[in-house]
């Protein structure tokens, strides 16, 4: 499976798919179904899989299932929608009883319960080897509303809630405490474990879920390793911050910072120069300027309403169509916000807190692109700004929509300028 990359694969069986008009499907962080209600029925599933996103030696069944409703509800606050309901689907391997399920079922109900999302539905199975668990969590916004990752513009802010690379942090020391490291973290002083900065800089939303993943499933200690592994296994989704910004005119594109800013950034680089040049076509084409696939739809018959939709359709388009340059991002790796836990720890170890912070993943903070002068909520942070790849000099896109990563400039680099750094960093990849 490996010679072939995931947004590749998905690609694929997204071409496969014959999307009715005015629904949105593969490509963003939820599909969008219009409603006879006015409101949009926002979907989104996610598959975790023992070994590959958890070690279950190392997790408790309380922390695994609240991870497994919050990486789901996190994707519903990304297009700042509501979340209503969840399902899950479950495989348990010989050895997990009753009692763990229990326990699963009871951090489950806790992170979805403190949204309102009650459990509806799902499946279970025995599994022949590892433990597999599925949600699906269904959501709603006002018609029209949600953001998605294609709406990026030249000269847009580039912004995130939070604190970035904790999550990853942490799994390095769980993955560091299964290999049998206990190294103490050090240098921990009053002053870090009173925690001043968290009201100055988060603002309320963020206390409040700090307060609950206190509330007996965190192991909770004020030590900073234990805070960054209670990160990793307890994200607390923006959903309040996601309604939010979806609110504000001025906020063009939005996604979940899954895989890290480094992969994540690009697909809303990548969405939002393939959606220019899908605009444009839908309001200025004749058969014989459109680019290849739009141009094989127009033979068809099929044109103007059967326009690719998936983010690698589209940039595929952008690219053939020539017509238009790709977006650019400039990340100022001095702008990215950093916790106290994070900083000492890796001071402690001689980490790169910054390549944690962009390529690390599983924050499930919100990134997104706003016009200057947008009031930005309490908790978020600029860390850059969109840039038009084209005319900025020596970020001309020559390849957008590549397997690894979307745009790449000229020579080959990727089409982000990470200020503050010559490394080339890159997210999170699944295969
Ligand atoms: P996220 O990290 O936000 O959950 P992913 O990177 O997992 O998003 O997926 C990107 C897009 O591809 C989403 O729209 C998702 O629904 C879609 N997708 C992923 N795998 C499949 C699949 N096997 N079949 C159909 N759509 C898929
Ligand atoms: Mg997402």
């Amino acid at each position: 499976m490996s010679h072939i990359g995931e947004f590749e694969l998905i690609g694929r069986i997204s071409a496969s798919v014959n999307v009715p008009q005015g629904v949105t499907g593969i490509g963003d962080d939820c599909a969008i179904i219009p409603q006879h209600s006015g409101l949009d029925t926002l979907v989104t599933t996610d598959l975790l899989i023992e070994d590959r996103h958890f070690l279950l030696s190392d997790v408790t069944p309380e922390q695994l299932g609240w991870k497994s409703a919050a990486v789901n509800i996190s994707d519903i606050a990304a297009m700042g929608g509501r979340p209503v309901a969840s399902f899950l689907s479950i495989a348990l391997p010989k050895g997990l009883d009753a009692e763990w399920v229990d326990r699963f079922i009871a951090g489950f109900n806790k992170l979805s319960g403190r949204f309102g999302v009650p459990l509806l539905g799902g499946d279970t199975s025995a599994s022949p080897d590892k433990l597999f668990i599925n949600v699906t969590v269904l959501g709603e916004c006002p018609h029209g509303q949600a953001v998605l990752r294609s709406g990026a513009r030249p000269g847009d802010l580039i912004c995130v809630t939070g604190f970035l690379g904790d999550s990853a942090a942490g799994l390095k020391l769980v993955l560091e405490r299964a290999g049998g490291n206990q190294q103490p973290v050090q240098g921990y002083d009053e002053a870090t474990r009173s925690r001043p900065w968290l009201r100055e800089r988060e603002g309320p939303s963020r206390q409040a879920g700090r307060d609950e993943r206190s509330e007996g499933l965190a192991h909770h200690t004020p030590d900073p390793a234990s805070m960054l592994i209670s990160r990793h296994y307890l994200p607390v989704p923006r959903v309040e911050l996601g309604q939010q910004l979806a609110a504000l005119p001025g906020v063009h594109a939005m996604m979940d910072i899954s895989d890290g800013i480094a992969s994540d950034l690009r697909h809303i680089l990548n969405a939002s120069a393939a959606s220019t040049v899908a605009n444009r076509a839908r309001s200025n084409f004749t058969p014989d300027t459109l680019p290849g696939n739009m141009r094989l739809a127009s033979l068809n018959g099929t044109l103007p309403c059967k326009i690719p939709t998936s983010e690698l359709d589209l940039a595929q388009m952008s690219m053939d169509s020539g017509q238009v340059s790709a977006l650019g991002a400039e990340i100022d790796l001095k702008a990215l916000p950093l916790s106290e836990e994070l900083r000492a720890v890796c001071a402690e170890r001689g980490w790169d807190a910054a390549e944690l912070a962009v390529s690390g993943g599983e924050d499930y903070e919100l990134l997104f692109t706003a016009a200057p002068g947008t009031p930005l909520p309490e908790g978020c942070t600029v860390i850059g700004r969109i840039v038009d790849s084209g005319s900025e000099p020596g970020m001309r896109c020559e390849e957008p929509g590549t397997t690894d990563g979307g745009p790449r400039t000229k020579n080959g680099g990727p089409a982000i300028r990470w200020v503050g750094s010559d490394k080339d960093f890159k997210g999170f990849t699944h295969f």
